[in-house]
């Protein structure tokens, strides 16, 4: 009897915790994990932006293949490469906020501190692109009450995703590309991020892997 008291207060102590990291739950904050339709079509969207080193070149595969997608860019990083958000939304995908720092202990952060990161970021992409933007995607898709708090105060839309790639930790190419392709579901939203090395090949390869089963690339 007692061990099961110890499980059921583990669980009580544990689950809360977990629940911040998954994203798709929703316990904290309502996020689109994934889109709302019945056709095989999917979503590739592109985390941790903008670089110089790997940005251009995923900027001209994505063009060459005619996909567009959701890019969610970290303030600080836009702050050292302004051009590359220009250059972005020139090419007609949809830029979303990944909060200023994307520092580790962000989920830590108070209402306050989490409320300027949103902030500054929200109105550097508004100055260079005069564009107002509106979603978001929390770092490392932690949530907690304070970040949702923010998001609903910020009337922010908060965008998860059902297929995560593993592409920053990953060891092949081949391997995203088949996790992502056994995971594929009409809606599915895929997390890519596109300042990896080698994000413009890996990208093509899912486009392709994607195509090849015959689902249509659309846009969140
Ligand atoms: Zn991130």
């Amino acid at each position: 009897m007692n061990y099961l008291i110890g499980f059921i207060l583990l669980i009580l102590i544990i689950a809360p915790f977990i629940a911040s990291f998954k994203i798709e739950w929703g316990i904290y904050l309502r996020s689109t994990c994934k889109i709302d339709t019945k056709e095989k079509e999917v979503a590739i969207t592109f985390d941790d932006g903008p670089d110089k080193e790997n940005l251009p070149e995923l900027l001209d595969m994505l063009e060459q293949k005619s996909v567009t997608s959701t890019f969610f860019f970290i303030g600080k990083s836009i702050r050292e490469n302004p051009e590359m958000l220009v250059r972005t939304n020139l090419a007609g995908h949809k830029i979303g906020i990944h909060t200023y720092s994307h520092a580790p202990m962000l989920p830590f952060y108070s209402v306050k501190r989490l409320a300027y990161e949103i902030y500054l970021t929200r109105h550097l992409i508004k100055s260079v692109i005069n564009k107002d933007v509106s979603l978001f995607r929390p770092p490392f898709g932690v949530t907690n009450p304070n970040i949702a708090y923010v998001v609903y105060r910020t009337n922010l839309k908060s965008i998860g995703w059902n297929i995560r790639s593993f592409d920053t930790i990953s060891k092949s190419d081949d391997r995203v590309v088949s996790r992502i392709s056994k995971r594929l579901r009409p809606g599915s939203i895929i997390l890519l991020h596109s300042n990896i090395r080698g994000a413009a090949v890996l990208a093509g390869k899912v486009i392709d892997e994607v195509r090849s089963k015959g689902y249509k690339i659309v846009n969140i």
